[in-house]
């Protein structure tokens, strides 16, 4: 069976390694970037850069968005020469950037009025696992929709589980984006109280990380703090988004998530000490 073609919305640390994965299994690949030169490398390799996202999407049929936050989205989909307006009916649209369950419930009824099928499918797993195809997929829509989809998330990921109807994936990624949020926050706190009383930060980490305290997440910012090094593989800016978006769905329902909006806080002031554009666990650089 010929290998359905894909086009990649967005080129960023997670959308370029997921170009890479699409064009070394072999599917016609168009891209699309903002900033077009990160085009170049995939066009190299056999894939065609597209001038819009709109023609990106008319020449393909599965279309798949990976960009920063709601306005970049809408913007990619609806912008002026947007994909939706490209898009041909009955052609496959996945929305996988970490956006909030209301941006993703109007584009899905826009995608819907084209006739368009269309899920949510945020991930878990960050640059390296973008690159080699070991990103997990938690997906919102029609369970035909899924299997559908399932050749370019197997391209793409370990796994993928359906949650459930559209909104899914995304309220089960920012569920799972706010607690990662709040234990490097604390992290971030816990290194302050403890270097105030005069701790050696390389036994206290070792201390943390050995015991209760040092979950996956935990232990990921300890390492970053141990080598100083801060290249973004998830940029703090993007964690401090996500946990506005999980505050704004919550709010939505009438819940409060007292925790998020302390970690929010303690991301806001990394943002303002200049470590928006440094990896998250910049955190932990606080003052
Ligand atoms: P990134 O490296 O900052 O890339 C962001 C992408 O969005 C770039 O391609 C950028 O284009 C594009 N963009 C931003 N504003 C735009 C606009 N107004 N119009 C069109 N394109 C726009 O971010 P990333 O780390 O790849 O993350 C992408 C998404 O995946 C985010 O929603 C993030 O929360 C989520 N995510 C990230 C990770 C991770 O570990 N990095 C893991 C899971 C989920 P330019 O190149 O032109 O700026």
């Amino acid at each position: 069976m010929a290998k359905p073609s894909i086009a990649i919305l967005g080129l960023g640390i997670m959308g370029s390694g997921m170009a890479g994965r699409i064009l070394a299994a072999q599917f016609p690949l168009t891209v699309y970037n903002r900033n077009r030169a990160k085009c170049e490398p995939y066009v190299k390799d056999g894939a065609t850069a597209a001038a819009t996202p709109r023609e990106a999407a008319s020449r393909s049929e599965i279309i798949l968005s990976m960009v920063s936050n709601d306005d970049a989205s809408r913007e990619v989909w609806l912008g002026a020469n947007g994909a939706l307006a490209g898009a041909a009916p009955d052609s496959l649209l996945i929305e996988s950037s970490t956006l909030t369950a209301g941006w993703i419930h109007e584009l899905a009824s826009k995608a819907a009025e084209r006739q368009c099928q269309f899920l949510d499918a945020p991930v878990t797993g960050t640059k390296p696992h973008a690159a080699s195809g070991e990103l997990l997929f938690l997906v919102g829509g029609s369970a035909d929709t899924v299997a559908a989809a399932q050749p370019v998330f197997s391209v793409l990921g370990r796994e993928t589980i359906h949650l459930g109807p559209i909104g899914s994936g995304t309220l089960m990624k920012l569920t799972n984006n706010f607690l990662c949020g709040v234990q490097a926050a604390s992290l971030a706190e816990a290194l302050r109280f403890m270097e105030a009383g005069g701790l050696d930060r390389r036994k206290a980490l070792s201390i943390l990380t050995a015991g209760a305290p040092g979950s996956g997440i935990v232990k990921r910012v300890a390492d970053r703090v141990e080598t100083n090094e801060y290249t973004p593989n998830f940029a703090l800016r993007w964690m401090a988004k996500d946990l506005s978006y999980a505050l704004q769905e919550a709010s939505s329902r009438k819940i409060a998530l007292n925790t998020v909006l302390a970690a929010r806080s303690v991301f806001e002031r990394a943002i303002e000490e200049g470590h928006g554009d440094e990896d998250f666990s910049a955190v932990a650089k606080i003052s």
